[in-house]
């Protein structure tokens, strides 16, 4: 256990004196059941050279790897982490800006030039199928001649199936469940979260959201929320009123404010909750004036081990 894991779990043990759950500091046998990591933290569309696009890798003690979002820089985190993109073959997508999905070619075709054994599956909401189509069509030729190069790929591989999803239970295998919500990200309709549960472990991630009353719903009794946040323009002399009101506007519209987090924290009691997408020092500050529960702010590669105890581990740079 390093020092960063140390406070961590010293943090949760400190936190359920605060009423925020029972939090177990004894070692549980094996590994946990479910390890989630963070690939890409970014807030935006914005090209960001220290944090890359939305995507998180959930695993379970079952071997399976799930991806939620492919955003900008997916391939390279995954690569950074140790795990090949062909053993990626299952991708859930929030929603379809293109923050969330720009790497989605990257694990289609690298995937599968790395010996993909079958399809990649991906859900996500009205539009995934029709994206994945034209994405097939885009790299037709490529698909083909590498196929053609090298007999050795599967002809499986070369293949996406996408579905279109509606709310509730869309995938459900070697006990691992995966529940779709609806969140509210303003015109960008539908848009999910998605919550996975396993071996009674659980963690939910919101997606890009303003407040959501079925967020919270979906929430109930979660180890681990994972959520993302903005904060409203600073003043800016530059701006003009009109400005500067567009901007406010549109973080009320598609986002959840700080301090709205922390009612969703405080009434879904989350054993531990994560800032990602969106998040800083000063937004952790903003949400700490009502919300006293375990809280931390995600970076790319950081880890979340969901057990009798939740361990986070954070990156060495
Ligand atoms: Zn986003
Ligand atoms: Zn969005």
């Amino acid at each position: 256990m390093n020092k960063n894991t140390l406070a961590v779990v010293l943090l949760l043990a400190g936190a359920s004196l605060n009423g925020q759950g029972p939090i177990v500091t004894t070692a549980p046998e094996g590994g946990p059941p479910l390890k989630v990591t963070i690939l890409g933290s970014a807030r935006g569309p914005q090209v960001d050279l220290r944090r890359f696009g939305a995507s998180i890798l959930v695993e379970t003690a079952g071997g399976d790897k799930l991806v939620f979002d492919c955003g900008r820089g997916f391939a390279q985190r995954l690569t950074e982490y140790g795990v090949p993109l062909r053993t990626i073959d299952k991708l859930f997508v929030t929603h379809l800006h293109s923050d969330h999905i720009l790497s989605i070619p990257d694990l289609l075709m690298v995937g599968f030039s790395q010996g993909r054994k079958g399809p990649l599956q991906v859900w996500g909401p009205a539009g995934t199928k029709s994206m994945m189509d034209f994405m097939m069509k885009t790299f037709e030729f490529d698909l083909r001649v590498r196929s053609e190069f090298n007999a050795q790929l599967s002809k499986d591989g070369m293949r996406s199936s996408s579905t279109d999803i509606q709310e509730g239970t869309i995938y459900e295998d070697n006990g691992v469940k995966v529940t779709a919500f609806l969140v509210d990200h303003g015109p960008i309709k539908p848009a999910f979260g998605y919550r996975v549960d396993y071996a009674g472990r659980s963690v939910v991630m919101s997606g890009d959201t303003r407040f959501s009353e079925n967020l919270i719903r979906h929430s109930q009794g979660v180890d681990v929320l994972i959520h993302e946040t903005e904060q409203l323009p600073p003043p800016n002399s530059k701006q003009s009123e009109q400005e500067r009101a567009r901007q406010e506007k549109a973080v009320r519209q598609l986002h959840t404010l700080p301090e709205e987090t922390s009612t969703v924290f405080n009434r879904a009691m989350p054993r531990l909750a994560v800032y990602s997408h969106g998040g800083s020092p000063a937004i952790v500050a903003e949400a700490r004036k009502t919300y006293s529960g375990p809280l931390e702010l995600a970076e790319d590669l950081m880890t979340i081990e969901i057990g009798e105890k939740i361990e986070i581990h954070r990156p060495k740079r």
